[in-house]
């Protein structure tokens, strides 16, 4: 990955000791969007014999909370990675500061307090289209803007009357990119910071701040994603107006170079619009769609990086790490007992059964089988059908990991119509059964939710939604979620497993049903076995 295509393209254009950051806002839990980026930065860096630091691009605090500092450590380290040094853009908040006003000292910026329409039109209007002019503000006098910007500085102003500019390119006519139209540097929020506290009024944007942070650092390759490409040209003019750069080379300061965004069909990584879909939108009216940060329709896991995966193609690849990987349990998710009449009322026998079949001799666990089992729904039906190879009235069925078969003799139905429980018979020799099912003893298994995912979103694309206005609610998936409150799954196995696991999060097959995790937080708080679907045993080739 790293000796060949974009990224030795990028070596060749500067071949010096390598220097890299994964630069995150502490603005939400990472995701495997960033999975791509830390993999590009730190994957870059060691190969080349470089390092790479993780800096928070923490420049904003009105959405930032300690738990995304320290769950971001700790995602960069499970990927394998060891930051070089952990910085924080606001540690240069003094340096940015300084550094502004040397900007304005040397006219390439100015205090301006028009409004966002009026920037808007100086801009060329809503579409861009317009004639771009200068506001009067661009034109004030250097002292006026230093004793202007120290005012802002000095809370003289509220958030949007005044704001930092950079004097780029905003009246010159043959410059038709947007990010040299006169960029904010600055601007006022008044909101306390996790770090700096009360001390600043102001805070450097991330066009102002990103590249000169880089240059502190000394990186030498800052790669971003595409979205920026229209940023370097920014980037460089302002490195270049405070000597960070030379006009024109690469040879000193920074450099920086795109790559493409990772993108998941039919869901979305970005953190702020993850964000509206936890907290929903209070300016819309609009509810969270989504049990929280870390809910499973965002946790997918990891993979190689593609530009553009198929949501299905992930899944697969998921599918057969787990294939391999996980180990077996029974899971019903909607039980109905099955009571064996001829076995003895205080029958109960203990099988050892491997958690995987292909290990036979690898790890086992216990599974008691009595009189009563519970097998599922969807395996049962009560009027034969030739096609149906599974439990029905009169009908022989093999058990799984048991050596003798059932056959239906009979079964009864509540008031509301539903089978309430089936009985049976065991069958010895005979006939190979067509068909084996699975099932959990009742007498030793442990109630549990099951939840059932599917895509979050209708539209493979939900990118591309009216994000700003809430367009994304009419794209939920009402079956994004699909809940077995009901569910049973066998006990001494599960514990088993907690004990093989030593706190690592549990993961199994449940036999013909799927792969599930157990959520250990929600199980707690529920004082109930919560089972989180990882990925379908099969793709859905339904949709
Ligand atoms: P936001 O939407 O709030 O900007 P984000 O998901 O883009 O959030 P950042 O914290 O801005 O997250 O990103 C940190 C770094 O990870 C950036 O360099 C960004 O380009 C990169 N990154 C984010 N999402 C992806 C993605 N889907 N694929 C590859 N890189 C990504
Ligand atoms: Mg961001
Ligand atoms: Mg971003």
């Amino acid at each position: 990955m790293f000796a060949e295509g974009w990224l030795k393209k990028v070596y060749e254009e500067k071949p010096v000791p390598v220097r890299t950051r994964f630069p995150p806002e502490p603005n939400g839990f990472l995701h495997i969007g960033h999975a791509k980026a830390i993999t590009v930065n730190f994957g870059f860096a060691e190969y080349h014999g470089g390092v790479c630091f993780l800096r928070f691009d923490d420049t904003n605090p009105e959405k930032e909370d300690e738990i995304f500092f320290t769950s971001i450590i700790d995602m960069v380290k499970w990927l394998g990675f060891k930051p070089y040094q952990i910085t924080y853009s606001s540690d240069n908040f003094d340096r940015l500061y300084e550094l502004a006003e040397e900007l304005i000292k040397r006219d390439k910026a100015y205090v301006c307090h028009c409004s966002q329409e009026e920037t808007n039109n100086q801009r060329g209007g809503p579409d861009n289209r317009g004639k771009r002019y200068g506001c009067a503000h661009r034109d004030r006098p250097i002292e006026e803007s230093l004793s202007e910007f120290r005012a802002m500085r000095d809370g003289k102003y509220e958030p949007r009357e005044a704001f930092l500019r950079m004097k780029q390119k905003l009246t010159d006519p043959s410059e038709g990119n947007p990010q040299m139209w006169d960029l904010p540097a600055y601007r006022v929020v008044k909101k306390s910071h996790p770090r700096t506290g009360d001390k600043w009024r102001i805070y450097p944007t991330y066009d102002f701040t990103h590249c000169l942070c880089d240059a502190f650092e000394e990186i030498s390759h800052s790669l971003c994603t595409t979205e920026f490409y229209l940023s370097r040209t920014s980037y460089d003019w302002l490195c270049e107006a405070l000597d960070f750069k030379i006009p024109g080379s690469e040879s000193k300061g920074p450099m920086q170079r795109e790559y493409g965004r990772l993108n998941v069909a039919g869901t979305i990584l970005s953190k702020r619009r993850i964000q509206m879909l936890v907290e929903g939108s209070l300016k819309h009216n609009i509810l969270p769609a989504v049990r929280g940060w870390d809910d499973p329709r965002f946790e997918l896991g990891v993979t190689d990086a593609l530009t553009n995966i198929e949501v299905t193609r992930f899944e697969q690849t998921v599918r057969r790490h787990l294939e391999q990987t996980a180990p077996r349990l029974s899971l019903i998710l909607d039980p109905i007992p099955v009571t064996i009449e001829d076995l003895p009322e205080d029958y109960s026998t203990e099988l050892r059964i491997p958690f995987h079949p292909k290990k036979p001799d690898g790890d086992a666990r216990t599974v008691t089988l009595s009189r009563k089992i519970y097998i599922d729904r969807s395996d049962f039906l009560e009027k034969d059908d030739p096609n149906f190879f599974r439990l029905a009235p009169n009908k022989t069925v093999g058990l799984l990991n048991v050596p003798f078969l059932i056959r239906c003799t009979g079964f009864t139905k509540s008031d509301s119509g539903d089978v309430e429980s089936i009985q049976a018979v065991k069958v010895e020799g005979g006939e190979k059964p067509k068909a084996y099912i699975h099932w959990v003893d009742a007498t030793s298994c442990t109630p549990a939710t099951a939840r059932i995912y599917n895509a979050l979103f209708l539209s493979d694309e939900p990118n591309t939604l009216d994000w700003k206005e809430g367009g994304w609610v009419k794209s939920l998936n009402p079956n994004s979620e699909v809940v077995y409150e009901n569910a049973v799954v066998e006990k001494a196995g599960l514990e088993e497993l907690r004990k093989m696991e030593k706190g690592e999060m549990i993961r199994f097959q449940g036999l013909r049903t799927g792969y599930f995790c157990v959520d250990e937080k929600d199980s707690e708080a529920k004082g109930k076995v919560m089972l989180n679907q990882i990925v379908s045993l099969k793709e859905d080739t339904s949709k």
